[in-house]
């Protein structure tokens, strides 16, 4: 399950809440080689060492990446854009079997990172930071939807018709005119929005683009207020409570505006469930 925006905020925050100030006391890495290759975690392992004896001095969230600052001028980088289970324990108690990387504290806690899909876990000195393909991407120029306070309908509308392209480049990716969102936002903003997954961002209307704006912070921060989607895990352990109002959950079922069969297409390189009825 991917880690969006919502999702990467309420990590960073309670990771800020929790980890700050903790010293490390030891990193061991596990069942890291297949990460390793693509270039998602260092090439020598052994950089993680460099992280023993350090403090967390602060930690920094855009988009779905977050930057756990530590003093000695390095950084942990944490991109679990595909899904991860990143965890707090207060003892050795609740540690997992698995994990690519475990933290222990001085005071005798814990952080475990396990991605469950492609993602990031890198340890990084101040003068490389920059350098890696996810900072790059989210501690952009690209505005966040939530979380600052810039963004608002004016300049969302002017980065969509600065570029006509589907909907889904618009909201997605490498060509998106926001940071930290994936498939599993894009099919409830635009559901919400009525808006088809196939449409072009220079045939919206004033008014369609006024709908996918007030979907998309209507849906982003329903996401954080809900402790973010179901099934994802907090920090501590806590499932999340949001039920998406379009996706792979309503697989088979009818749409609850209309009663329109919906409909699944593969779009943009994932599966995108829509209301053929609703969504235009
Ligand atoms: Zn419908």
């Amino acid at each position: 399950m991917s880690v969006e925006l919502p999702e990467a905020m309420i990590l960073a925050e309670q990771m800020t809440k929790t980890l700050l100030g903790k010293q490390i006391k030891a990193c061991e890495m596990r069942d890291y080689v297949k990460l390793q290759k693509i270039g998602f975690i260092n090439k020598d392992i052994r950089e993680f060492d460099r992280l023993i004896g350090c403090k967390i001095i602060s930690i920094h969230q855009r988009g779905n990446v977050i930057r756990v600052q530590l003093n000695k001028k390095l950084n942990l980088v944490l991109g679990p854009d595909y899904g991860a289970d990143i965890l707090y324990h207060s003892s050795e108690e609740s540690l997992p079997k698995k994990h690519h990387l475990k933290v222990g504290f001085a005071d005798g806690s814990y952080l475990t990172i396990r991605q469950t899909g492609m993602g990031m876990v890198y340890c990084a000195a101040d003068n490389e930071v920059n350098n890696l393909y996810v900072v790059k991407r989210d501690f952009s120029e690209t505005p966040s939807p939530i979380g600052e306070n810039q963004f608002t309908f004016d300049k969302f509308s002017e980065l969509l018709d600065r570029r006509g392209q589907n909907i889904k480049a618009a909201i997605v990716g490498r060509t998106a005119v926001v940071v930290g969102l994936s498939n599993a936002a894009f099919q409830e903003i635009i559901y919400k929005a009525g808006i088809h997954p196939k449409r072009n961002t220079s045939t919206l209307s004033d008014s369609q683009k006024r709908d996918l704006f007030d979907a998309m912070m209507e849906i982003l921060n329903a996401r954080v207020s809900s402790g973010g989607k179901e099934n994802w895990l907090d920090l501590y352990g806590e499932p999340g409570r949001h039920i998406p109002v379009m996706g792979p959950n309503m697989k088979d079922k009818n749409c609850p505006q209309c009663g329109a069969r919906i409909e699944m297409i593969a779009h943009g390189g994932g599966q995108v469930y829509f209301c053929p009825n609703c969504q235009k």
